[in-house]
């Protein structure tokens, strides 16, 4: 039911998603039974990149309000067309320095912090307009040279650097897994990405938040949420398919980590 035929049909109307989205909350919540954890805890996080306004409106209408964007102009366009709508607009894609402005503007969360330039660039243009961020660290869990994220070694010392830009509230850290289908080569990302958090909360407990784990795409997210995670980011197993990612545009099979 679950299933690849599934996902390769195109949900259009209210009732398409809410089928999709009911499908995608009962596998969260098999997967959060099986390790004995509430699925309440688990948010999903519906990721809209390539998907057109109109259908965007029917899967809000479905019950999809916090949806999730890699690149920073289609997210201010969709917030602007569908601002009748009751929508929080994650960013969840590596950002150039010049987009800080209009993450501060229109996002509610950003979950791909990863350098200390982002950080003051975003911090600078929150302060201004007097509001606070949710925000990510990324960490590079698998060592792929396409993914962005800071490598683990780097993770402490940036917390501390963070405390200098007080509009940013850090929540936890995000990861994407290796681009495999070897299940434990994947595993291992997650567990990475939880060993680094409670790491930190050993050591800082002050920086990390609620120490969330955002963990978890529409291959692999079963797999996070058995390792821990608190946030899945999940596009095609709600949307369908995505057009073909032009090589320049994502840099990996999975890429879509590019927010500019
Ligand atoms: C595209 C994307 C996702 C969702 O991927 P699906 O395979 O469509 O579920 C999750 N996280 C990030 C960072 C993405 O860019």
């Amino acid at each position: 039911m679950t299933s690849e035929t599934e996902i390769s049909t195109v949900p259009q109307s209210v009732d398409d998603f809410a089928r999709r989205l009911a499908d995608v909350h009962d596998r969260m919540r098999m997967a959060a039974e099986k390790v004995g954890r509430d699925s309440s805890e688990v948010r999903l996080l519906a990721v809209s990149k390539t998907v057109a306004e109109d259908r965007l409106r029917n899967a809000v209408a479905a019950g999809a309000h916090e949806l999730g964007e890699n690149k920073v102009q289609e997210a201010a366009r969709k917030h602007q067309t569908l601002a009748d709508l009751d929508i929080a607009w994650a960013i969840i894609g590596h950002l150039q320095t010049n987009k800080a402005r209009t993450v501060a503007e229109i996002a509610s969360e950003f979950q791909a912090l990863d350098s200390t330039r982002v950080a003051e660039a975003l911090d600078r243009r929150l302060q201004a307009l007097g509001r606070g961020l949710a925000v990510y660290i990324q960490v590079n869990t698998s060592a792929e040279e396409s993914k962005s994220g800071l490598i683990p070694e780097d993770v402490p010392g940036f917390l501390k650097q963070l405390r200098a830009y007080s509009s940013l509230q850090v929540q936890g850290f995000m990861t994407l897994a290796a681009n495999t289908r070897d299940e434990q080569r994947v595993r291992s990302c997650f567990r990475m990405l939880r060993r680094i958090r409670d790491e930190a909360r050993d050591s800082d407990p002050d920086l990390v938040g609620p120490g969330g784990l955002s963990m978890g795409m529409s291959g692999d997210f079963e797999l996070a949420i058995e390792e821990g995670s608190t946030v899945v980011r999940v596009g095609q197993a709600i949307f369908g398919p995505r057009p073909a990612p032009h090589t320049s545009y994502w840099p990996a099979a999975f890429g879509g980590h590019r927010a500019d």
